[in-house]
This record gives structure tokens, C-alpha cells and sequence, in this order.
């Protein structure tokens, strides 16, 4: 690389929840490093990224999706959003061409609202075009296409369109991204995929499949962390975790009959380790009540996220 002209650059993806977002980012850098629930709000912080396109180093922000926030958390995670598309190089909006676009209480809206509040140009990204008819399409692009900035110019630099689940055109847009990308040296090793640490990664991929076994219950009052990382002379690691839950009552829901839920969820997540890490992990969960955390600027701190002042 040190004969040629290399760039590197930040790409903040940001969208409405459920938009596609970690989706896209896996598919972008090819390995597993953002989960991916059908669950809105799973992305609870910046989370990053790091794709090689020939001579340049395009390093992902995947924000937790900006919405209308209700609770200290959400804001949190809102406020870090909009941090992230301001330290970014280059904002693509990504939107999901099954939901429409309209002006009452719409995420996708409000984003475009706060893009042009922030004067942030972007490039649109129009998901999911596997799952919406061709004419259904193109009505949504020429809409928000129409969309500019206080001076008139268009508020979308460029207009792809991509499924992040089959990869269409999701290739063309990573050229697209590299070519807009400044020259300057790389900011991390080539074989570099994801800047947060395995702990979290780790804390994140457990978390992802209470997401997927606890259905609709209490997926957003339980929170993961990573307590103990134990590196083993075989090449194997052990882990410990604690699911942190808001009352006494959920701890039955999460550990289920006789154990079986947190079981089931252990197991689920030891093999998706393995398979990240390519190395035997030996996973041990705990599950314990922690009342006040939604309310514990500690624990923010813990997620990566600021928590709001007033
Ligand atoms: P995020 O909240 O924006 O990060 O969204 P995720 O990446 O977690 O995706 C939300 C849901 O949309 C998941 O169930 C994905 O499988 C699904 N999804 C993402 N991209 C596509 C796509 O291109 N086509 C279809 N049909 N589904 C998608
Ligand atoms: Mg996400």
C-alpha cells in the first residue's frame, strides 16, 4: 500500500430504526461485527465498521437509529446518532422502501429535517428492493429526491439502490463511498474488521438472542455485560456474562423453566462466538436484578453512551 495514493475516510450510516442499517454494514465490511434483529432499537451505540475497497479504508459508524425518544436511554442513543453523522466524512441515509415516507411522525422525516437543520448533504440509500415492486420504487426516490437544502441545491448528493439482504447493488455502493473517501494514510491495520472490543461484541451478540427468544417481553429493560474474559492456553476463551434485569419478576422470565430460556440463549450465543471468532469459547451467563439502571449514568458510560444532561 505504501506506493500508492491511499484514502480513509468515516461513513456514518443513519436511518429509522429497522431501516437496514447493521444489515448493510455486515455486508459492507463481510463479516459479522453490528447484530441484526428484526427488533427495532437493537443497536444501542456507535458501533464501527472497517471495509477495504482497493486503495482506500472506509471506517462504518453504525448509529442506533434516530427517533423520537421517550425514555433517558433513547435520547442517549439519539444524541449519539447525530454525533456520529457530525464526526462523519460522509452521511448516507438509508430508508426502507417498505414504509412510507410522510411528514407525521415519521423517523425517516425527521432525519431528513435534522440533516438539512445541520446543513449535512447526503447520499440517499434505498433499501430492501427486494421486498417492493419497481414503480412503488421510483415514486419514493423522485420524492425524497425533491428534498433540498436552504440554498435549493438537493439535499441528496447521489441515489442508490441496494438490498442489504441479497447484496444487490451493495458492491456499486461501497465503490461509490471509496471513491468519495480523502486521501490520507489508513487509520487501522488491513485486516482490521470491527474497532469495539471483542467484550462488547461479545456482550452484544449474547444480547441479540435474548432479543430473539424473549419475543415481545422486556427486551429493552435487560441490558448484557462481559464481567470476566479468561484467555486459555488451548486457544479457547472463557467468558462470563451478566444479564442485568430491571425487577425481580423478569429474572424467571429470562432464566425460563428449570433454566431452559437462559440455556437456550447460552448455547445460541457460544456458537455464533465460535463462529465470529473462529475459536472455541466457553461461555458462562448469570442473570441478576439491577433496579436503577436505566437511570445510572454508569452504566451508560458502560454502552458507550453520554447520559443526557436534565
Ligand atoms: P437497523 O435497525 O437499521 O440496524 O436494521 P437491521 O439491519 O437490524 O435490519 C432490520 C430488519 O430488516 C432485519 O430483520 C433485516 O433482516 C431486515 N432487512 C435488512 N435489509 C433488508 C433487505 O435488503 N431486504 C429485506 N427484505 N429485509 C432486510
Ligand atoms: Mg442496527
Amino acid at each position: 500500500m505504501s506506493d500508492q495514493l491511499t484514502t480513509c475516510g468515516y461513513v456514518a450510516l443513519i436511518g429509522a430504526p429497522n431501516a437496514g442499517k447493521s444489515t448493510l454494514l455486515n455486508a459492507l465490511v463481510g463479516a459479522k461485527v453490528a447484530i441484526v434483529s428484526p427488533k427495532v432499537q437493537t443497536t444501542r451505540s456507535r458501533l464501527t465498521g472497517i471495509a477495504v475497497e482497493e486503495a482506500a479504508q472506509i471506517v462504518f459508524i453504525d448509529t442506533p437509529g434516530i427517533f423520537q425518544p421517550k425514555r433517558k436511554l433513547e435520547q442517549a442513543m439519539v444524541e449519539d446518532a447525530w454525533t456520529g453523522a457530525d464526526d462523519a466524512d460522509f452521511v448516507a441515509l438509508l430508508v426502507d422502501s417498505r414504509r412510507p415516507v410522510d411528514a407525521n411522525n415519521d423517523d425517516t422525516q425527521r432525519i431528513i429535517d435534522g440533516l438539512k437543520k445541520n446543513k449535512r448533504r447526503a447520499i440517499l440509500v434505498i433499501n430492501k428492493i427486494d421486498a417492493v415492486k419497481r414503480p412503488a420504487l421510483l415514486a419514493l426516490a423522485d420524492k425524497l429526491n425533491s428534498e433540498t437544502l436552504e440554498d435549493g441545491s438537493p439535499l441528496f448528493s447521489d441515489v442508490f439502490m441496494i438490498s442489504a439482504l441479497t447484496g444487490d447493488g451493495v458492491s456499486d455502493l461501497g465503490k461509490a463511498m471509496a471513491a468519495a473517501m480523502p486521501p490520507g494514510p489508513w487509520l487501522f491495520p488491513e485486516d482490521q474488521i470491527a474497532t469495539a472490543p471483542w467484550r462488547y461484541l461479545a456482550a452484544e451478540t449474547t444480547r441479540e438472542k435474548l432479543f430473539i427468544n424473549l419475543h415481545q417481553e422486556l427486551p429493552y429493560q435487560l441490558t448484557v455485560e462481559t464481567e470476566e474474559w479468561e484467555e486459555r492456553k488451548d486457544g479457547s476463551v472463557k467468558i462470563d456474562q451478566v444479564v442485568y434485569v430491571t425487577r425481580d419478576n423478569h429474572k424467571g422470565i429470562v432464566l425460563g423453566k428449570k433454566g431452559a430460556l437462559i440455556k437456550k440463549v447460552g448455547e445460541a450465543s457460544r456458537r455464533d462466538l465460535e463462529d465470529q471468532m473462529g475459536r472455541r469459547v466457553h461461555l458462562f451467563l448469570f442473570v441478576k436484578v439491577r433496579e436503577n439502571w436505566l437511570e445510572d449514568p454508569e452504566r451508560f458510560r458502560e454502552m458507550g453512551l453520554q447520559f443526557p444532561k436534565g
